[in-house]
């Protein structure tokens, strides 16, 4: 098994062989090329704004090309969390927004004419306990009497028909959520953003921002530059150059291997309605289809990806995927690679402006949907100046309890061993 980004073998990813020119004086510069940025510089060029992304790696290469694509609704806490720690009234525009990015995608990949894959194939939440699939059954009512949001139950006897094994208990279906390709969207939306008038600037990691009156001076490693606003787009990979965000974002790897393609019998079989599916562990795995192959993603290990890690958790997840699909066990596993994501203290994404410094961060795992609508619309709250409107910056930023983190995750392998104990009993 390679250590290799599947991903990128399926696109021409942005590379750094021509690297645009950094500008001396821009309306927004722009931290990070994922989709956040992406998505926000497209919006903003399109507004006729002088705009600039300036990624440390290239166009592309953070988790937007990495992930396993699943373009969901809802948001990480359970929208029951959401309800009582934010009120109805703000988890109903919450929710509203999850359903508006999946809606967001599917029109920027329509616009844009980006050949991603991106089809609204429904997500499958799977039970791994009996008591997870009762905890499912309220979930149909909730949804609907809260969000007037129709998901529907599979009982364990009709469970064939959206998944080939019976190791689950029963599982949910949203059919709203949808599925494409990382890499490919990705790519699409820089093209889009570049046509729109988005300059690009590739390796020009950004190592110092200073704020004189209202303007902002940055350096990056290949110049410097100016700019009346900026927009940290960094995700998981936020570090010390804004120090305050990096203090609040904790980053979690979160890994996949990739099998050889499948017949189209075994396909069929796995994933007969090419769902987006995924568990209901704290620990989860999720998996989907794209050209026949099984993508089987989860947190193997919770430090971030390197050597080390990814492989390690190449085996973890094969022996994983076989837990759930023993028709896999000849299935070779071609690809394994990692990526980064990004944690807020309280599992919630957040958007804002902080001592002038627009960001949106905090994915934790739903940002294919939720960065590309972030993006685009913190971009037209820096022309209109109303981000503190968005239900995404109605509720606080916390940081960790105590103030016991300053960027460096030692905790990492006690909640690896708090969330498998979770697991356990759950
Ligand atoms: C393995 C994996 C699987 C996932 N699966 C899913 C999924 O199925 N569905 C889903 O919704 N989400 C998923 N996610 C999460 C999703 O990929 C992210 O939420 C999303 O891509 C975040 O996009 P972004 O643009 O904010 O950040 P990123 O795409 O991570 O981009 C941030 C960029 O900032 C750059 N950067 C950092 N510091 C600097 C600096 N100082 N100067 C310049 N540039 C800098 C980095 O190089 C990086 O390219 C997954 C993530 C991973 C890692």
């Amino acid at each position: 098994m390679q250590q290799q980004i599947y991903w990128h073998t399926t696109v021409q990813m942005s590379d750094d062989s021509v690297l645009t020119p950094i500008p001396s004086k821009v309306d927004v510069a722009i931290i990070g090329g994922g989709y956040t940025g992406l998505s926000a510089a497209r919006t903003l060029a399109k507004d006729n704004l002088k705009v600039v992304v300036l990624e440390a790696e290239t166009i592309g290469w953070g988790a937007s090309s990495r992930n396993g694509g699943m373009t969901l609704t809802g948001l990480k806490p359970a929208m029951q969390t959401v309800i009582k720690n934010y009120g109805r009234d703000l988890a109903k525009d919450l929710f509203q927004c999850s359903l508006d990015s999946v809606s967001l995608v599917e029109q920027i990949v329509k616009e844009e004419n980006i050949d991603c894959g991106f089809s609204r194939n429904g997500h499958l939440l799977t039970a791994n306990k009996a008591k997870h699939y009762d905890a499912l059954k309220g979930e149909v009512d909730f949804m609907a009497k809260e969000f007037n949001h129709n998901v529907r139950l599979v009982p364990p006897k009709d469970l064939r028909s959206e998944i080939g094994t019976d190791v689950y208990h029963g599982a949910l279906v949203d059919e709203v959520s949808g599925g494409l390709n990382p890499a490919q969207y990705v790519t699409g939306l820089a093209g889009a953003a570049a046509r729109a008038g988005a300059m690009l600037c590739a390796q020009a990691r950004v190592t110092q921002i200073e704020r004189r009156g209202k303007r902002f001076f940055i350096q990056t490693e290949r110049g410097s530059l100016e700019a009346e606003s900026v927009l940290v787009a960094t995700s998981g990979y936020t570090g010390g150059v804004t120090k305050k965000l990096q203090k609040k974002i904790v980053p979690i790897g979160s890994f996949i291997i990739a099998t050889e393609r499948l017949s189209d019998e075994l396909a069929h079989e796995l994933s007969p309605k090419n769902r987006m599916i995924f568990d209901y562990k704290h620990f989860l795995n999720y998996f989907r289809l794209w050209d026949n192959r099984m993508i089987f993603g989860g947190r193997a290990a919770f430090f971030p990806e390197n050597e080390n890690t990814v492989s390690r958790s190449g085996e973890i997840l094969r022996r994983e995927m076989m837990q759930i699909y023993p028709q896999l066990k000849d299935a070779k596993v071609e690809y394994v690679w990692g990526g980064t994501l990004d944690f807020a203290f309280d599992q919630m994404t957040h958007a804002g402006e902080e001592d002038g410094i627009f960001y949106a961060l905090g994915y934790a795992g739903h940002g294919v949907a939720m960065a590309t609508y972030l993006g685009a619309t913190v971009a037209k709250a820096i022309t209109k100046g109303n981000i503190k409107e968005h239900p995404f910056s109605k509720f606080g930023f916390p940081g960790a309890p105590l103030g016991l983190y300053n960027g460096n995750p030692w905790f990492l392998p006690l909640a690896g061993v708090w969330y498998k104990a979770l697991d356990l009993i759950e």
